[in-house]
Formats: structure tokens, C-alpha cells, sequence
């Protein structure tokens, strides 16, 4: 089988209409290009659950709160689809940034509460640029079934409270974050860190492991456990954080007190580089389903 790679709508649609005469279901994974084995487990998890997987590749201006982000966001279009063809992708949606926005966006979508926090307060606009050209891309594809990365948790929060609020007749499945063996995310970004930068990366998922050990073990203080978490990331001048908080998981409001499950949240700059993760956190107790 052959990956299509279809750059305008209309050809998209058309593609996709035989599909649903067909009966077959679609699989819509949204990507921005620079693809790694992270996209690969949304891309396999899309393939075992529908009858034809759509990954799209846009690099969304909109999105973008830094114009050196954008222009240096890594674009390698010819191994991506040499990526997904490997993976069995049946289309590969890789339009222009004029067939997105041929001309300036004037409806946006703005997810409130959800993106107030976290990196919403630091990349302003981030969201709304997010959940606009994802509520575009659904619109476009139109999937029974579309896959985000539990990786960009907030994210994910913001596409559910989207999907729910505007009636979206989509499923949204979350697959879970692709680690490194020593514990750092899987990014596009990790690519920009040199041998240095890449060598003290990880700590950022050790700080939100110390977060998780601390709730796991009883600990309620929520000023307490992110002292502790802090305190790992401390030790590395190289790192400068951005924000480590910890947020109840569906609509990411900072929390005081533990009292259900958690999300330990962090972002830090390596570097010129700007890394995310988080981790799920929860009580021994509450694990066992005391
Ligand atoms: P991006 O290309 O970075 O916009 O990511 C596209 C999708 O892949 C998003 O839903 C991300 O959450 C997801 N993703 C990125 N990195 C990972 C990872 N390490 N593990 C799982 N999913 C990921």
C-alpha cells in the first residue's frame, strides 16, 4: 500500500469521501512534521483502531508566540513521509500555509480555564492557535477517531473541553508519553539541544518523578512537593524553569492540597531550547482504590 500525500482540501476531501461511501472508518493524527517514535505510537495506535489513518503535517503559525520558534521549528518533509509510508499511514494532509490561511483567520476558538495556566500564561495565544487549527483540521477530515499525545497534557485537556463544549462528533483518543530510556519525552525539540544540553534533559522528568514519589508516599502539601521537585532541578545552572506546578488533571486549575489524582506539570529552558513534560500522579492509596 502506497501513503497519498494530498496538500490541498478539496483533494483531501474528495480522497476521504470514497472512504466513508466505503463505510471505513477514519483516523485523524494531527502532527507538525520532525516526526519521531513518539508520533509513531499515535500513528500505530490510529492503525490498529481505524479502517484509514490520516497524519497531518502543518507547522501552525498561529501557534507560534516567537517568530525564531516558527521560523527555526524543524521541517523535513521527505523522511516524514518515508516515516509514515513505513508506518502505513494511508494519507499523509501536508498543506501550505496559504491553503490553511489563504487569507488572515478571523474566527479563532478560545478554550477558557483550561489554557489560563501553565503554558498558557507563558506562550500567549499558544492555545487559541492550537485549538483553531485543530477545530480546522477536524472540520477538513471530519475523523470518527483523532490521537494526541498525553505528552502535551494541557493540550489535550484544551482539545477534550473543545471537542465537549462545541459538540465535536469525534473521539478523542490519548496515547501515552514516549520516553528516551533515561526518561526524557520524545520532542521535534529534542534535536536542537547540543551533547551537553542533551545530557541534563532528563532531570526535568526526575523533578516531576520526585513530585510523583511524594504523592505517592501520602505527601498534601502541594508547596512542599513542588519545593522538593524544585530542589532536583537546582543543581543544573544549565536549567532555567519556567513554571513546575501541579494541576488537577481535567481542566489544569492549580491545586494547594492533594486530594485526588494530580498532574505534576514543567517546562524549562535548556539552552534555547524549551522543554515540557508531566506526570500522573496519585496516592499509593488511591492507587490500590482504597
Ligand atoms: P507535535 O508534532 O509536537 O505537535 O506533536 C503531535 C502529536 O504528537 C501531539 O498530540 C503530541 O502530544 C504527540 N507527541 C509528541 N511527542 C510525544 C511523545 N514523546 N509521546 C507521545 N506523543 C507525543
Amino acid at each position: 500500500m502506497t501513503t497519498r500525500v494530498i496538500r490541498s482540501i478539496a483533494e483531501l476531501r474528495d480522497a476521504l469521501a470514497s472512504v466513508r461511501e466505503e463505510k471505513r472508518t477514519i483516523g485523524l493524527v494531527p502532527t507538525m512534521g520532525a516526526l519521531h517514535a513518539g508520533h509513531a505510537q499515535l500513528i500505530e495506535t490510529a492503525r490498529r483502531q481505524t479502517d484509514c489513518v490520516v497524519a497531518s503535517i502543518f507547522v501552525n503559525s498561529i501557534q507560534f508566540d516567537r517568530d525564531d520558534d516558527y521560523d527555526g521549528y524543524p521541517r523535513d518533509l521527505s523522511s516524514d513521509v518515508e516515516f509514515c509510508t513505513a508506518r502505513g499511514v494511508d494519507v499523509i494532509f501536508a498543506p501550505s500555509a496559504n491553503e490553511m490561511y489563504p487569507e488572515p483567520q478571523r474566527a479563532f476558538v478560545d478554550v477558557e480555564g483550561v489554557s489560563d495556566h501553565l503554558c498558557g500564561e507563558f506562550r500567549p495565544g499558544h492555545f487559541r492557535g492550537v485549538a483553531t487549527v485543530v477545530l480546522k483540521l477536524l472540520n477538513i477530515v471530519q475523523p470518527s477517531r483523532a490521537y494526541f499525545g498525553e505528552k502535551d497534557a494541557q493540550q489535550l485537556a484544551v482539545i477534550r473541553q473543545l471537542v465537549k463544549d462545541l459538540n465535536v462528533p469525534v473521539a478523542v483518543v490519548e496515547v501515552p508519553t514516549v520516553r528516551e530510556p533515561d526518561g526524557l519525552a520524545l520532542s521535534s525539540r529534542n534535536r536542537n539541544l547540543n551533547e551537553e544540553e542533551r545530557r541534563i534533559a532528563p532531570v526535568l522528568n526526575q523533578a516531576l518523578r520526585e513530585a510523583e514519589k511524594l504523592i505517592s508516599d501520602g505527601s498534601q502539601r502541594v508547596a512542599d512537593i513542588k519545593g522538593a521537585a524544585l530542589e532536583v532541578l537546582q543543581h543544573y545552572p544549565g536549567i532555567r524553569v519556567e513554571y513546575l506546578e501541579i494541576v488537577d488533571p481535567e481542566h489544569m486549575q492549580l491545586v494547594e492540597q492533594i486530594t485526588g489524582p494530580v498532574r505534576a506539570m514543567g517546562a524549562v529552558w535548556i539552552g534555547k531550547t524549551r522543554l515540557i513534560d508531566n506526570v500522573l500522579c496519585r496516592q499509593a492509596a488511591q492507587a490500590a482504590g482504597w
